[in-house]
């Protein structure tokens, strides 16, 4: 199953505006706090807002009506110029604080991402929480988090009650959740296909899940209809499209020559993922980096892109510690009791990453460390490492063709 987040920052480039002011005079009102908005040009007193604050909201101002008319409706609202310079360094601040905690984040626009963090130890309610105070303490602004198992029902929990919070809106819950909200608030789907659903007595959301997909087709053409039903019924299969972002997550991944299917995974599939290990491994310990959360990442036979990751309490770039950690991964995504091989699945790509990087420095003591069994493990990984060490030290001296730990690796 997975666990999507999406996370939204609250009136991001009124938000983001109000931060730049108070940096330059820390003793200026915070727009935030009073009847304000970003738009147009503020002399001229032209354009369209792009932003208001929750005060401007309360009196109706809306985004995307001319400057003049939310004026008539608030003359004392106070009007700012769009800054994106300042919003695109907000907005990075706030996508490298979502990338350490897993890669596989999709930056959907300038204000808001999706994170994949299925397979997180702890994804749920208590890290979107996490993400969303230290996003409030660190950075200044305020998120709405979104939780689900697929984008879609996540977008649309982040835009319920706002500002800094946390909603869910599981599968389980659509039918309390979702289908009393009107059909023009369903994500995706626009006016002019509202207003030819509402003229076909489709009002809410949940009568678009209960009208048949064929009569949807018929009124909004076979693409659009099959969308809104989808939609309305809470299913998304779309992916989170993550970058890997240079120096934030170390991944190798390679397309295998033939399958890897449930019978051939430990004599051919094992080897390629060990190899994969040590290769990552390998580019962390060139640039002298360690990574606290290891992921693996197969795509099948019908090209669906499947991942589970993990976070560790010291962060690693010990090969045999993430092919430990990446192997469990496997099993678990693949042999477990939903695993891909047992609903027929066979696999045409593997990879192996680490992220959430650290320079090694601050690796915590785990109480469990003082235990004797702990110690000897320890023991044991300092005398691989040191060996490891030596290893790349040849390896750099002679290439990497000189050492091999007997894996193959692949072309
Ligand atoms: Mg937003």
């Amino acid at each position: 199953m997975r666990c999507i987040f999406h996370v939204d920052v609250n009136s991001a480039f009124l938000s983001w505006s109000a931060l730049e002011i108070l940096k330059k005079d820390p003793g200026a009102v915070d727009l935030r706090t009073i009847p304000s908005a970003v738009g147009g040009d503020v002399e001229t007193r032209h354009g369209i807002i792009t932003a208001k604050s929750i005060p401007a909201k309360a009196y109706h101002v809306e985004t995307g009506e001319p400057v003049v008319k939310a004026l008539a409706k608030c003359p004392e609202l106070v009007l700012v110029r769009s800054d994106f310079k300042a919003y695109r360094r907000y907005s990075g601040e706030l996508m490298k604080i979502l990338g350490e905690y897993t890669p596989y984040v999709e930056q959907a626009s300038i204000d808001e991402a999706y994170m994949d963090v299925s397979g997180l130890e702890d994804a749920g309610c208590a890290l979107a929480h996490r993400i969303r105070e230290r996003v409030r303490d660190e950075l200044g602004f305020t998120v709405n988090v979104g939780i689900s198992e697929n984008k879609f029902l996540a977008k649309t929990a982040s835009d319920f009650e706002k500002p800094d919070k946390v909603h869910t809106l599981f599968p389980k819950e659509v039918p309390e959740k979702l289908w009393p909200m009107p059909i023009g608030k369903l994500h995706g789907c626009g006016d002019a296909t509202a207003q030819r659903l509402i003229r076909a007595g489709i009002n809410t959301i949940g009568d678009a899940a209960h009208t048949d997909p064929g009569l949807l087709q018929g009124l909004l053409g076979k693409k659009a209809g099959a969308y809104i039903f989808e939609r309305a019924n809470g299913r998304d299969e779309s992916e989170v499209h993550f970058e890997e972002r240079e120096a934030k997550s170390y991944s190798n991944e390679t397309t295998t020559a033939e399958d890897v299917t449930a019978e051939n995974y430990e004599s051919y599939g094992v080897p390629i993922l060990k190899g994969l290990c040590e290769k990552v491994s390998g580019r962390l310990k060139r640039d002298r980096v360690y990574g606290a959360t290891v992921n693996v990442i197969v795509k099948t036979a019908s090209f669906k892109r499947h991942t589970r990751q993990l976070t560790l309490t010291n962060s690693t770039n010990d090969p045999d510690e993430i092919f430990k950690y990446a192997g469990q991964l496997m099993r678990e995504l693949l042999f477990s009791k939903e695993g891909l091989f047992l609903s027929g699945e066979t696999l045409r790509l593997i990879g192996v990453g680490v992220s959430n990087l650290d320079d090694g420095q601050s690796r915590q003591m785990d109480l469990t460390d003082w235990l004797g069994e702990k110690k000897r493990q320890e023991k044991r990984r300092e005398k691989f490492r040191k060996l490891d060490e030596m290893m790349n030290s040849v390896r750099d001296k002679y290439g990497e063709k000189a050492l091999r730990k007997g894996q193959q690796e692949d072309g």
